[in-house]
Protein backbone atom coordinates (compact mmCIF):
# COMPACT_ATOMS: atom_id res chain seq x y z
CA UNK A 1 0.00 0.00 0.00
CA UNK A 2 2.88 1.83 0.85
CA UNK A 3 4.49 1.71 -2.61
CA UNK A 4 1.52 2.18 -4.26
CA UNK A 5 1.02 6.02 -2.75
CA UNK A 6 4.67 6.86 -3.26
CA UNK A 7 4.79 5.86 -6.70
CA UNK A 8 1.11 7.67 -7.03
CA UNK A 9 3.04 10.71 -5.42
CA UNK A 10 6.24 10.44 -7.87
CA UNK A 11 4.43 9.82 -11.44
CA UNK A 12 0.62 11.59 -10.68
CA UNK A 13 0.53 15.26 -10.84
CA UNK A 14 -3.40 16.57 -10.81
CA UNK A 15 -4.03 20.40 -11.73
CA UNK A 16 -7.73 21.51 -12.30
CA UNK A 17 -11.28 20.55 -12.46
CA UNK A 18 -11.92 17.05 -14.10
CA UNK A 19 -13.80 18.16 -17.12
CA UNK A 20 -13.53 14.76 -19.69
CA UNK A 21 -15.80 17.56 -21.97
CA UNK A 22 -12.70 19.55 -22.81
CA UNK A 23 -9.89 17.19 -22.85
CA UNK A 24 -7.09 17.20 -25.34
CA UNK A 25 -7.23 13.93 -27.28
CA UNK A 26 -3.32 12.97 -27.34
CA UNK A 27 -2.12 9.84 -29.35
CA UNK A 28 1.54 8.58 -28.60
CA UNK A 29 3.51 5.62 -29.93
CA UNK A 30 5.11 4.46 -26.97
CA UNK A 31 3.46 4.08 -23.13
CA UNK A 32 6.43 5.82 -21.74
CA UNK A 33 5.55 8.99 -23.94
CA UNK A 34 1.86 8.52 -23.13
CA UNK A 35 3.03 8.70 -19.40
CA UNK A 36 5.06 11.52 -19.88
CA UNK A 37 2.18 13.86 -21.67
CA UNK A 38 0.08 12.39 -18.72
CA UNK A 39 2.54 14.08 -16.41
CA UNK A 40 2.45 17.52 -18.57
CA UNK A 41 -0.82 17.46 -19.32
CA UNK A 42 -2.68 16.18 -16.00
CA UNK A 43 -6.54 15.82 -15.93
CA UNK A 44 -6.43 18.42 -19.49
CA UNK A 45 -5.61 15.11 -21.16
CA UNK A 46 -6.63 12.11 -22.79
CA UNK A 47 -3.92 10.02 -23.42
CA UNK A 48 -3.31 6.79 -25.34
CA UNK A 49 -0.03 4.85 -26.65
CA UNK A 50 -0.10 2.97 -30.08
CA UNK A 51 2.39 -0.11 -28.81
CA UNK A 52 1.29 -1.73 -25.41
CA UNK A 53 3.69 -1.91 -22.64
CA UNK A 54 5.23 -5.46 -23.67
CA UNK A 55 5.38 -4.44 -27.67
CA UNK A 56 8.80 -3.58 -28.96
CA UNK A 57 7.80 -0.47 -30.78
CA UNK A 58 10.69 -1.22 -33.46
CA UNK A 59 8.62 -3.45 -34.36
CA UNK A 60 4.93 -2.67 -35.21
CA UNK A 61 2.92 -2.86 -38.19
CA UNK A 62 0.55 0.03 -39.34
CA UNK A 63 -3.55 -0.46 -38.33
CA UNK A 64 -6.29 1.09 -39.58
CA UNK A 65 -7.22 1.05 -36.09
CA UNK A 66 -3.82 3.34 -35.65
CA UNK A 67 -4.67 5.48 -38.50
CA UNK A 68 -8.16 6.55 -37.08
CA UNK A 69 -6.88 7.38 -33.48
CA UNK A 70 -4.37 9.59 -35.05
CA UNK A 71 -7.07 11.56 -36.98
CA UNK A 72 -9.17 11.80 -33.75
CA UNK A 73 -6.59 13.57 -31.87
CA UNK A 74 -5.53 16.99 -31.47
CA UNK A 75 -1.78 16.26 -30.81
CA UNK A 76 0.27 13.11 -31.84
CA UNK A 77 3.64 12.39 -29.66
CA UNK A 78 6.50 10.19 -31.41
CA UNK A 79 9.60 9.03 -29.84
CA UNK A 80 12.17 10.16 -33.38
CA UNK A 81 15.84 8.62 -33.83
CA UNK A 82 14.05 6.27 -36.13
CA UNK A 83 12.27 3.97 -33.36
CA UNK A 84 9.11 4.14 -35.06
CA UNK A 85 10.21 4.61 -38.48
CA UNK A 86 8.82 0.96 -39.84
CA UNK A 87 5.26 1.72 -39.10
CA UNK A 88 4.47 6.08 -38.03
CA UNK A 89 5.17 7.46 -41.87
CA UNK A 90 2.64 4.74 -43.00
CA UNK A 91 0.34 6.12 -40.70
CA UNK A 92 0.69 9.41 -41.05
CA UNK A 93 -0.04 8.97 -44.70
CA UNK A 94 -3.13 7.44 -43.78
CA UNK A 95 -4.43 10.13 -41.56
CA UNK A 96 -6.68 13.38 -43.19
CA UNK A 97 -5.84 14.99 -40.21
CA UNK A 98 -3.19 17.29 -41.52
CA UNK A 99 -2.51 19.24 -38.13
CA UNK A 100 -1.18 15.96 -36.45
CA UNK A 101 1.72 15.09 -39.36
CA UNK A 102 5.40 16.32 -39.58
CA UNK A 103 5.53 19.98 -39.22
CA UNK A 104 1.68 20.30 -38.78
CA UNK A 105 1.02 22.19 -34.95
CA UNK A 106 -0.28 18.80 -33.67
CA UNK A 107 2.55 17.04 -34.09
CA UNK A 108 5.90 16.12 -31.27
CA UNK A 109 8.93 14.53 -32.44
CA UNK A 110 10.33 14.22 -28.66
CA UNK A 111 13.49 13.56 -29.18
CA UNK A 112 14.21 17.17 -30.46
CA UNK A 113 16.91 18.81 -28.98
CA UNK A 114 17.88 15.52 -27.62
CA UNK A 115 21.93 14.15 -28.21
CA UNK A 116 21.69 11.07 -29.14
CA UNK A 117 24.53 8.50 -28.23
CA UNK A 118 25.54 5.36 -30.84
CA UNK A 119 25.45 7.42 -34.22
CA UNK A 120 26.38 4.30 -36.17
CA UNK A 121 29.80 6.02 -38.47
CA UNK A 122 28.19 4.00 -41.08
CA UNK A 123 24.42 3.15 -41.81
CA UNK A 124 23.86 -0.49 -41.95
CA UNK A 125 20.63 -0.99 -42.13
CA UNK A 126 20.76 -3.21 -44.78
CA UNK A 127 22.46 -5.49 -42.11
CA UNK A 128 19.14 -4.98 -40.30
CA UNK A 129 20.67 -2.30 -38.09
CA UNK A 130 17.42 -1.09 -36.57
CA UNK A 131 19.05 2.65 -34.82
CA UNK A 132 20.09 3.90 -37.98
CA UNK A 133 20.16 7.70 -35.91
CA UNK A 134 21.66 6.25 -32.64
CA UNK A 135 20.24 4.98 -29.94
CA UNK A 136 16.44 5.67 -29.38
CA UNK A 137 15.87 4.74 -25.71
CA UNK A 138 16.29 7.88 -24.18
CA UNK A 139 12.88 7.58 -21.79
CA UNK A 140 14.51 4.95 -19.83
CA UNK A 141 16.68 7.86 -18.04
CA UNK A 142 14.33 10.37 -16.97
CA UNK A 143 16.60 13.65 -16.88
CA UNK A 144 17.20 13.36 -20.18
CA UNK A 145 13.55 12.59 -21.02
CA UNK A 146 13.40 16.07 -19.86
CA UNK A 147 13.76 17.69 -23.17
CA UNK A 148 11.74 15.14 -24.35
CA UNK A 149 8.92 16.60 -21.97
CA UNK A 150 10.18 20.25 -22.75
CA UNK A 151 8.56 19.65 -26.25
CA UNK A 152 5.49 17.86 -25.16
CA UNK A 153 4.80 20.84 -23.10
CA UNK A 154 5.46 22.77 -26.25
CA UNK A 155 3.23 20.81 -28.35
CA UNK A 156 0.51 21.40 -25.91
CA UNK A 157 1.01 25.06 -25.31
CA UNK A 158 0.79 24.76 -29.25
CA UNK A 159 -2.58 23.32 -29.19
CA UNK A 160 -4.08 24.39 -25.94
CA UNK A 161 -2.69 27.85 -24.96
CA UNK A 162 -5.34 28.83 -22.54
CA UNK A 163 -3.72 26.14 -20.10
CA UNK A 164 -0.12 27.13 -20.90
CA UNK A 165 0.06 28.04 -16.89
CA UNK A 166 -0.40 24.51 -15.96
CA UNK A 167 1.81 22.58 -18.33
CA UNK A 168 4.60 24.88 -17.48
CA UNK A 169 4.32 24.35 -13.59
CA UNK A 170 4.05 20.40 -14.40
CA UNK A 171 6.70 20.36 -16.30
CA UNK A 172 9.01 22.31 -13.71
CA UNK A 173 7.74 19.77 -11.40
CA UNK A 174 8.76 17.31 -13.46
CA UNK A 175 12.00 18.31 -13.55
CA UNK A 176 12.59 18.59 -10.47
CA UNK A 177 11.36 15.30 -9.04
CA UNK A 178 13.27 13.60 -12.04
CA UNK A 179 16.76 15.53 -11.04
CA UNK A 180 16.06 14.22 -7.19
CA UNK A 181 15.66 10.75 -8.21
CA UNK A 182 18.52 10.51 -10.79
CA UNK A 183 20.75 12.15 -8.23
CA UNK A 184 19.46 9.49 -5.53
CA UNK A 185 19.91 6.62 -7.46
CA UNK A 186 23.23 8.50 -8.96
CA UNK A 187 25.02 8.55 -5.58
CA UNK A 188 24.04 4.66 -4.62
CA UNK A 189 25.47 3.62 -7.77
CA UNK A 190 28.84 5.44 -6.68
CA UNK A 191 30.26 2.96 -5.32
CA UNK A 192 29.67 0.14 -8.08
CA UNK A 193 31.29 2.90 -10.81
CA UNK A 194 32.82 1.33 -13.87
CA UNK A 195 31.12 -2.10 -12.94
CA UNK A 196 31.05 -4.12 -16.38
CA UNK A 197 28.04 -4.91 -17.27
CA UNK A 198 26.95 -7.06 -20.40
CA UNK A 199 23.42 -6.25 -22.40
CA UNK A 200 21.50 -8.08 -25.26
CA UNK A 201 19.53 -5.07 -27.06
CA UNK A 202 20.83 -1.21 -26.64
CA UNK A 203 17.28 -0.56 -24.80
CA UNK A 204 19.27 0.29 -21.24
CA UNK A 205 22.12 2.11 -22.25
CA UNK A 206 21.55 5.82 -21.18
CA UNK A 207 20.64 4.71 -17.83
CA UNK A 208 23.21 2.53 -17.08
CA UNK A 209 25.94 5.67 -18.50
CA UNK A 210 23.95 7.64 -15.98
CA UNK A 211 24.49 5.62 -13.23
CA UNK A 212 28.41 4.81 -13.82
CA UNK A 213 28.53 1.56 -15.52
CA UNK A 214 30.21 0.03 -18.41
CA UNK A 215 28.63 -1.78 -21.20
CA UNK A 216 31.56 -4.02 -22.37
CA UNK A 217 29.21 -5.93 -24.90
CA UNK A 218 26.01 -7.43 -26.22
CA UNK A 219 24.16 -9.60 -27.02
CA UNK A 220 23.21 -8.96 -30.34
CA UNK A 221 26.14 -7.87 -32.65
CA UNK A 222 23.96 -5.04 -33.85
CA UNK A 223 20.82 -3.66 -32.56
CA UNK A 224 17.90 -5.78 -34.28
CA UNK A 225 20.46 -8.79 -35.42
CA UNK A 226 20.00 -12.11 -33.67
CA UNK A 227 23.09 -13.43 -31.91
CA UNK A 228 24.46 -15.82 -33.76
CA UNK A 229 26.17 -19.27 -31.82
CA UNK A 230 29.78 -18.26 -32.41
CA UNK A 231 29.23 -14.59 -30.83
CA UNK A 232 27.80 -16.38 -28.01
CA UNK A 233 30.53 -18.43 -28.00
CA UNK A 234 32.88 -15.38 -28.61
CA UNK A 235 31.19 -13.55 -25.09
CA UNK A 236 31.49 -16.88 -22.80
CA UNK A 237 35.30 -16.96 -24.18
CA UNK A 238 35.74 -13.16 -23.34
CA UNK A 239 34.19 -12.65 -19.83
CA UNK A 240 33.53 -14.31 -16.25
CA UNK A 241 32.29 -13.42 -13.27
CA UNK A 242 35.39 -10.89 -12.35
CA UNK A 243 35.38 -9.27 -15.22
CA UNK A 244 31.21 -8.70 -15.61
CA UNK A 245 28.61 -8.41 -12.56
CA UNK A 246 25.01 -8.61 -14.36
CA UNK A 247 23.77 -9.49 -17.78
CA UNK A 248 20.61 -7.12 -18.57
CA UNK A 249 18.09 -7.98 -21.19
CA UNK A 250 14.39 -6.77 -22.34
CA UNK A 251 11.66 -9.56 -21.89
CA UNK A 252 10.68 -9.37 -25.50
CA UNK A 253 13.76 -11.31 -26.66
CA UNK A 254 14.99 -14.68 -26.23
CA UNK A 255 15.44 -15.46 -22.84
CA UNK A 256 17.14 -18.64 -23.42
CA UNK A 257 20.08 -17.05 -24.95
CA UNK A 258 20.45 -14.45 -21.83
CA UNK A 259 20.25 -17.24 -19.65
CA UNK A 260 22.84 -19.55 -21.69
CA UNK A 261 25.55 -16.09 -21.30
CA UNK A 262 24.52 -14.92 -17.79
CA UNK A 263 24.67 -18.67 -16.23
CA UNK A 264 28.39 -19.32 -18.71
CA UNK A 265 29.75 -16.04 -16.88
CA UNK A 266 28.39 -16.78 -13.67
CA UNK A 267 26.09 -13.91 -13.08
CA UNK A 268 22.76 -13.10 -12.43
CA UNK A 269 20.82 -12.10 -15.36
CA UNK A 270 18.24 -8.85 -14.75
CA UNK A 271 14.68 -9.13 -17.56
CA UNK A 272 14.73 -5.40 -17.31
CA UNK A 273 11.65 -3.20 -17.25
CA UNK A 274 11.31 -1.75 -20.57
CA UNK A 275 8.72 0.41 -20.88
CA UNK A 276 6.12 1.96 -18.58
CA UNK A 277 3.28 -0.71 -17.37
CA UNK A 278 5.39 -3.72 -18.01
CA UNK A 279 6.22 -3.90 -14.96
CA UNK A 280 4.42 -3.52 -11.00
CA UNK A 281 5.08 0.24 -10.07
CA UNK A 282 7.04 1.27 -13.34
CA UNK A 283 4.00 3.20 -14.04
CA UNK A 284 5.75 6.98 -14.95
CA UNK A 285 9.60 6.78 -16.75
CA UNK A 286 10.70 7.82 -13.25
CA UNK A 287 9.39 5.03 -11.37
CA UNK A 288 10.55 2.82 -14.43
CA UNK A 289 14.00 4.10 -14.06
CA UNK A 290 13.92 3.22 -10.04
CA UNK A 291 12.33 -0.32 -10.83
CA UNK A 292 15.16 -0.66 -13.02
CA UNK A 293 18.09 0.66 -10.95
CA UNK A 294 16.86 -1.27 -8.19
CA UNK A 295 17.28 -4.62 -10.02
CA UNK A 296 20.42 -3.54 -11.47
CA UNK A 297 21.48 -2.78 -8.08
CA UNK A 298 20.50 -6.43 -6.63
CA UNK A 299 22.40 -8.30 -9.11
CA UNK A 300 25.57 -6.29 -9.24
CA UNK A 301 25.10 -6.53 -5.00
CA UNK A 302 24.47 -10.27 -5.66
CA UNK A 303 28.06 -11.00 -7.37
CA UNK A 304 29.86 -9.25 -5.31
CA UNK A 305 30.22 -5.39 -6.86
CA UNK A 306 33.27 -3.78 -8.06
ZN1 LIG B 1 16.43 -0.28 -29.92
Amino acid sequence: MKIVRLHAIVCIIMFGVLNSWSQLRVTTTTTDLAALVETIGGDLVDVTSLSRPLQDAHYLDATPGMVVRISRSDLFVENGFELETGWVPEVLRETRNRRVRRGGEGHVDASNGIQAIQIPQSISRDQGDVHPSGNPHYTLEPVLAQQAARNIADGLIRVDGANSETYLKNLEQYIERSNEIVEKWVEKFEPYSGTSIIIYHKHFDYMLKTLGLDIVDAIEPLPGIAPSAGHVATLLSTFDSESVRAVIMEPWHDQRVGKQVAEGIGVDLVVGCPSVGSCDGANCVITLFETNAAKIYEAINATGGN
